[in-house]
C-alpha cells in the first residue's frame, strides 16, 4: 500500500492513510442535505438520487475491511487522483477497489443523465453516497470544522476501497 500513498501524495494529498471501513460512518442526513441545499440535486449521474443511498453504501463499505482516506486542501482534483491511483491499484491485482471522491463531477458542462461520457473516470463524492465525512474523517484522526472564514484551509477527502 506505500506505493499507493506516495502516489497520493505526489498527487496532491497532504495526508493519505489506511483505515479500517468500521470506521466510516454512514447516516440518511448527508443525501438530505443534498436534496434540500444542492442546486445539482438530481442533475447529476454522480449525485442523489442517483447515487447509492446510505443503506447501499453501508452494504458496499461491509464488503471491505480496509480503505484508504485521504486529504486534500483543493476539491478539483480529488476524485480525479482517487480514479488514477485505483487504476493502479487494480493492475497491481486488487479488483475489487471502487472510488469515492468529493463534490459533484464537473467533467460535463452538462451531465448526460442517461450514460456517463466519462466511464471509469469519475465517481461519486463519500457524501453523494450518504457517507458523515466529518465523523468520519474524526474517527481516523482529522481535526476537521466548520469553516467561517474564507481565508481559512478548506479540507476535502476522498475515499478508495480496497483489498
Ligand atoms: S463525466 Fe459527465 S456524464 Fe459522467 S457523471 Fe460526470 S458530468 Fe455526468
Amino acid at each position: 500500500m506505500e506505493k499507493f500513498i506516495q502516489m497520493l501524495r505526489s498527487a496532491g494529498a497532504d495526508s493519505a492513510t489506511i483505515i479500517n471501513t468500521q470506521s466510516i460512518v454512514t447516516a440518511p442526513w448527508p443525501i438530505y442535505k443534498c436534496q434540500f441545499g444542492c442546486a445539482r440535486y438530481g442533475k447529476n449521474l454522480c449525485c442523489p438520487p442517483k447515487s447509492p443511498s446510505y443503506k447501499e453504501t453501508q452494504g458496499i463499505l461491509d464488503s471491505y475491511e480496509k480503505a484508504v482516506l485521504f486529504r486534500c486542501h483543493d476539491m478539483s482534483i480529488v476524485t480525479d487522483m482517487a480514479v488514477d491511483v485505483a487504476k493502479e491499484m487494480f493492475l497491481d491485482g486488487y479488483y475489487k477497489v471502487i472510488v469515492l471522491g468529493s463534490g459533484p463531477c464537473k467533467k460535463c458542462s452538462e451531465c448526460n443523465m442517461k450514460v456517463c461520457n466519462f466511464p471509469g473516470q469519475t465517481a461519486p463524492s463519500m457524501e453523494a453516497c450518504g457517507i458523515d465525512v466529518f465523523q468520519t474523517a474524526r474517527k481516523n484522526g482529522y481535526a476537521i470544522t466548520t469553516l467561517r472564514n474564507k481565508t481559512d484551509t478548506p479540507n476535502f477527502f476522498g475515499l478508495i476501497l480496497v483489498e
